[in-house]
């Protein structure tokens, strides 16, 4: 699938979306339209163009990540082994499985902790390309090594990838108990305990499931943010490391646990929205904005020799 290679056809999850998170109710309207302005695709042709998706190998710099997380890049990168202890990779013809020094240790982390509380290793899909960058196909952000996407699904439960439950009943915007249970609240809760983890995107359908069901231990629930998509699988950003002073965190988290803001992803919220609009259409759409490019940097990221 042209937009988003890890989910669809099997999913709504456009990672283009480029989880930006959503953080209040009561910015929702104002959120909706930027989340349809950064739902703006690049133009197919101007996507295969992007340069970052032909580079081999990482460069032979100094780890570094370098930008915004959907404009950006990676220097120094560091590969994830096909498998490891806990965990085990998807789609590797892909090549985005690289990223930040500390991406690739929290994932060693990561797996070897999920197998320890679980019994069951974890699947990784994308991380980022070699040199990080805008990739010709999927994602927006996944630029700079410090995202990666985490499967709910077990890796014997996989034959191909069409067969990835959605963990969200669609019909009732509801999470389907019969595929999201322990294993997949564990996953959320452990990633989240992890200091480097900023945020963690997740269908809005499992935040509020989370919020409705998860106990007096509650301080984790901050880190996940509610988002389209991500429904089969969820999306881990870590903050920018200490070695990355051009790296461009997001603002910082609200306070609290996020519970009781989610509605409005809702499809039947979302038709509200829509109907509301053709009432009294907006006189004139504002122009959509344009990303701003990668730091200079990232040009010398670039074209730099490939490490050896
Ligand atoms: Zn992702």
């Amino acid at each position: 699938m042209r937009n988003h290679p890890t989910n669809r056809p099997f999913s709504l999850c456009a990672q283009r979306r480029s989880p930006a998170a959503p953080e209040h109710h009561g910015r929702c309207l104002a959120l909706v339209a930027l989340a349809l302005i950064s739902l703006a695709l690049p133009s197919a042709a101007s996507a295969r163009r992007t340069p970052w998706a032909k580079v081999d190998g990482p460069s032979a710099q100094t780890p570094a990540a370098i930008g915004g997380y959907a404009g950006g890049c990676l220097a120094g990168a560091e590969a994830l082994p096909e498998r490891g202890e806990g965990f085990e990779t998807i789609r590797r013809w892909r090549k985005r499985y690289y990223g930040h020094p500390r991406l690739i240790a929290f994932l060693r982390w990561y797996g070897a902790e999920v197998l320890r509380e679980t019994g069951k290793a974890v699947l990784v899909g994308d991380l980022s390309q070699a040199r990080g960058g805008l990739m010709a196909s999927g994602h927006r952000s996944h630029q700079l090594g410090l995202d990666a996407d985490l499967w709910f699904t077990r890796p014997k439960q996989r034959k191909r990838d069409a067969h990835f439950k959605s963990c969200v009943d669609r019909e009732r915007d509801t999470v389907d108990p019969r595929v999201f249970g322990e294993r997949q609240l564990a996953l959320l809760k452990i990633a989240a305990a992890h200091p480097d983890v900023a945020r963690i995107f997740v269908h809005w359908a499992i935040k509020h499931h989370l919020c409705a069901s998860v106990g007096a231990d509650r301080g984790w629930l901050r880190k996940i943010r509610p988002w389209w998509g991500h429904d089969r699988h969820f999306h881990v950003r870590l903050r920018c490391p200490e070695d990355s002073p051009d790296c461009r965190d997001q603002a910082p988290l609200p306070p609290g646990d996020g519970c009781g803001t989610e509605t409005w992803f809702s499809a039947a919220e979302v038709a509200a929205r829509k109907a509301a609009a053709r009432k009294s259409p907006p006189a004139k759409r504002p122009p959509r904005k344009r990303r701003p490019p990668p730091p200079k940097r990232c040009k010398q990221v670039l074209t730099a020799r490939p490490r050896r």
